[in-house]
């Protein structure tokens, strides 16, 4: 099969636009994903920068050097990518200084006639930059084994490839060219840009979209205020680590939480159920629950735990809630909370049974005089 690494590279370009068209159009869907805008950019970029290596003679050294830069952009944007990807910020002045210090000598050394050499340089940064990037995808592999151990893979090929073309060039020894180098590495080249540009793009599409969905179930099983389960959220965990017998259900009540809002505005209110909902997870072990079931009511589920031991957890987040207090515009907000708990028997088929036994505490509870833990049996504080 006779193969012409120009004709390889053309298509290798047109992939990296046709890439960066998908991408403008995954982004216009879901505008949060910035590390796409960089994906595009960089796609556009290295996309431009290779249909003009492929179509225009290295003879035209304008063209030349133009092409050269704008791939070595291309290569920093799809590292700096990587690391949005990653959650990485890069300093503006970080990405100026490799662009320039990649671009600055393989320019030069084009723009001098010493295209053979600048073109063998530019490789092997393009081998470096490749080999960076694979390295951030591969500290996040635990996200999704999967895709990611691909895409490292594919952007070590590429970067071997890159480096086998560089490789070539020197040992030729040919300072000069007067055509676009045609060997085996730049065969082997041509056809992994395409595969890394079409496969890593195409993973890189589906680890998104499973990012964008795994932010959505979480939107959907948190309270927006709290930032702690909602109430829907508290019965789908239920229904996978069901309720045990010996584990507490302890629901609590903020005390009239009405007259908090009329006196202080609903902005207090707001703060004042996030303070709550704080010293509910101050006091969250492993395997517990903490959820907000609506307005100013609170469930915290304590897995094996004794009366006493429920007991004293509901009074410690009771007495830290009445002792916290919160400046508001006209004035400091003290606020209280009622609580009652129930412990799960072995009779109680699901948390329904437990949580109402709670509830009827809870509303004991508010009759005794409010600010208090009070059990399915004794009244503690
Ligand atoms: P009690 O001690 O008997 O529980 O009295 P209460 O005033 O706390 O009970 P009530 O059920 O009469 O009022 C609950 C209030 O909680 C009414 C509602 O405006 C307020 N509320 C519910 N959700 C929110 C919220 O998200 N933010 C704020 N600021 N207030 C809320
Ligand atoms: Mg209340
Ligand atoms: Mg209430």
């Amino acid at each position: 099969m006779g193969m012409d690494s120009g004709t390889l590279f053309f298509a290798a370009g047109v992939c990296a636009t046709a890439l960066a068209l998908t991408m403008l159009s995954v982004w216009l869907q879901n505008r949060m994903d910035r590390f796409l805008i960089g994906w595009m950019l960089s796609m556009a970029l290295l996309g431009s920068g290779v249909v003009i290596y492929s179509t225009i003679s290295i003879a035209v050294k304008p063209a030349s050097v133009i092409g050269f830069t704008l791939q070595i952009i291309g290569f920093v944007a799809v590292y700096v990518s990587a690391r949005l990807f990653v959650g990485k910020q890069t300093r503006r002045g970080t990405i100026a200084l490799l662009c320039a210090g990649l671009a600055l000598p393989v320019a030069t050394l084009i723009a001098i006639d010493l295209d053979g050499i600048g073109i063998a340089i530019y490789n092997l940064f393009a081998a470096v930059m490749l080999v960076m990037t694979a390295w951030e995808y591969w500290g996040t592999r635990s996200e999704s084994p999967v895709s990611i151990s691909g895409i490292t893979l594919l952007y070590l090929l590429t970067a071997l490839s890159f480096a086998a073309c560089g490789a070539v060039l020197l040992s030729d020894g040919k300072w000069m060219l007067d055509a676009r180098p045609n060997n085996w590495a730049e065969n082997f080249n041509a056809i992994m840009s395409i595969a890394g540009i079409t496969g890593i793009g195409a993973l890189s599409i589906g680890l998104n979209q499973a990012r964008a969905a795994r932010r959505h179930r979480l939107e959907a099983r948190t309270d927006a205020l709290t930032g702690i389960l909602n109430r829907r959220a508290l019965f789908d965990n239920l229904a996978i680590d069901r309720i045990n017998p010996g584990d507490a259900v302890v629901v609590f009540d903020l005390d009239r939480f009405k007259s908090i809002n009329d006196q202080y505005g609903h902005h207090a209110g707001d703060r004042i159920l996030c303070q709550f909902a704080l010293e509910l997870r101050k006091n969250l072990r492993d395997g517990d629950l903490a959820a907000r079931m609506g307005g100013e009511e609170f469930v915290l589920l304590i897995r094996r735990a004794s009366l006493p031991a429920a007991i004293a957890t509901a009074e410690r987040i009771r007495a830290a809630f009445t002792a916290s207090s919160l400046q508001a515009e006209n004035g400091a907000v003290a606020s209280t909370a009622s609580a009652g708990i129930a412990i799960a028997l072995a009779s109680d088929d699901g948390f329904e049974s437990v949580f109402l036994r709670a509830d009827a505490a809870l509303y004991r509870a508010k009759n005794n005089g409010r600010d208090r833990v009070v059990t399915e049996l004794q009244v503690v504080a």
